[in-house]
């Protein structure tokens, strides 16, 4: 499947500018895109990214490993397609806030998002044609006293980006991970070849190809 051309709307060159950095992502077929805006100076803990070992992450994004760019629900906004064909077409699509993203996804016309309520009070919201598992929300009223990210919580519900729904050039402008969440809920080998990193068995000594050889 070939991947369609950029939403003008939405460039796909992230840019810097003196007070802000802007990236941008969506799913793999195009009809659903996004810009994350990151402030000059953070609002720890955000912006937080990670790489998730929890086991509804796991089954969701049906990989070993998530990872999540979490931030405040006023950083982001989507561009959701409205109708589309089967050839990749977008024919009209409308912009909302991620903080309004529950609601789009909540009925009336057909959208290209798609909304999985993986645990009370939690969303997740996949592209209804290509399946990409692009955000995870929480509502902030029914979190959990404690829960989330650490520091989180003063009002303001977070939002979780698909680390690798980054548009390619924004991945290499993005913060790095610096944590593993839920480590114990991981896959143990995988675990371990991490741990081992660039020594015999671990995940960084495994033979490196250019494609299936
Ligand atoms: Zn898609």
């Amino acid at each position: 499947m070939s991947t369609p051309d950029p939403d003008p709307d939405c460039p796909s060159t992230p840019t810097t500018t003196g007070t802000e950095t802007y990236l941008s992502g969506g799913c793999h077929c195009g009809a659903n895109t996004y810009q994350l805006t990151l402030p000059a100076q953070p609002s720890p803990p955000f912006p937080l990214v990670d790489f998730d070992h929890c086991t509804s992450c796991r089954r969701t994004s049906g990989a070993l490993l998530q990872a999540w760019i979490i931030l405040p629900q006023s950083w982001a906004v989507f561009h959701i397609s409205s109708t589309f064909d089967q050839s990749h077409t977008v024919y009209a699509s409308s912009v909302v806030t991620a903080g309004a993203l529950r609601k789009e996804l909540g009925g009336g016309e057909p959208k290209s998002l798609v909304h999985y309520a993986s645990s009370p009070g939690v969303s997740r919201a996949f592209c209804a044609r290509c399946g990409t598992h692009l955000v995870y929300s929480r509502v902030y009223e029914e979190r959990e006293a404690g829960d989330g990210p650490e520091g989180e919580g003063d009002g303001e519900d977070f939002v979780g980006v698909s680390l690798a729904s980054l548009d390619k050039d924004s991945l290499e402008r993005a913060p790095r991970p610096l944590q593993h969440t839920w480590w114990g809920d991981g896959v143990p080998w995988l675990k371990e070849m991490i741990a081992k990193g660039c020594e015999e068995g671990g995940i960084g000594a495994m033979e490196k190809l250019e494609g299936y050889q």
